[in-house]
């Protein structure tokens, strides 16, 4: 994809009405500080346009990012920050399902997952909620860059595990820092959800 302009058009909180766009949505879903700032930023060639949040798990809106006025990334709040209340939480989940449910315009969601690390209950909840909505997320494998190359394959291995993926799932290694994957991630968006 070349970014030749985007536009932060929309934030929507807890009682906003949600944008009736006429463009195909991609959204991205991950528990805080999992790096989805970070990615929606390298998809977009930005270095801090998407909120890098100062309050983990404190901003509870959906961000929707116009690319090109051809499509939207939509940055979902995250999920998983130990310091919010249950009623945050509820909030957080009327929020999402709303927008799960409502969207017309809405192809994919993404899940992202710190490829480090066993996905967590949370993360293994949120992926099953997602299919019950009626999608099949595919897996973004985040900070890539963390782990020896000869380690990738046993934690893609333990993600897929964890979550107990859909045999076909797709996976995509990321790393914000050297922006592998970044261009698996655009041809894989643009084939199947654009144009
Ligand atoms: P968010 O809360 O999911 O939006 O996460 P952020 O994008 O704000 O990232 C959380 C922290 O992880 C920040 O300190 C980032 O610099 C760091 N981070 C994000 N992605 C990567 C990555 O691919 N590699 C490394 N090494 N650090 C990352």
């Amino acid at each position: 994809m070349i970014i030749k302009n985007i536009n932060l058009e929309t934030v929507c909180g807890i009682t906003s009405k949600l944008p009736d766009n006429s463009y195909p949505e991609i959204a991205f879903a991950g528990k805080s500080n999992v790096g989805k700032s970070s990615l929606i930023n390298a998809l977009m060639n930005r270095k801090s346009y998407a909120r890098i949040s100062a309050t983990p798990g404190k901003t509870q809106t959906i961000n929707f990012y116009n690319i090109n006025d051809e499509m939207y990334l939509v940055d979902l709040p995250g999920y998983g920050y130990a310091k919010v209340s249950e009623q945050e939480k509820i909030r957080w989940g009327k929020l999402i399902e709303r927008y799960l449910h409502g969207s017309k315009q809405l192809k994919a969601v993404f899940l992202l997952i710190d490829i480090r690390h066993d996905p967590s209950a949370n993360d293994k909840m949120m992926y099953d909620w997602i299919v019950a909505q009626g999608f099949e997320p595919i897996i973004i494998a985040t900070k890539l860059d963390k782990i020896k190359r000869s380690q990738v394959a046993k934690h893609l291995k333990a993600v897929k595990q964890g979550l107990g993926l859909i045999p076909g799932t797709k996976v995509i290694p990321f790393s914000s820092v050297t922006k592998q994957g970044r261009d698996e991630i655009w041809e894989f968006v643009e084939t199947e959800y654009l144009g």
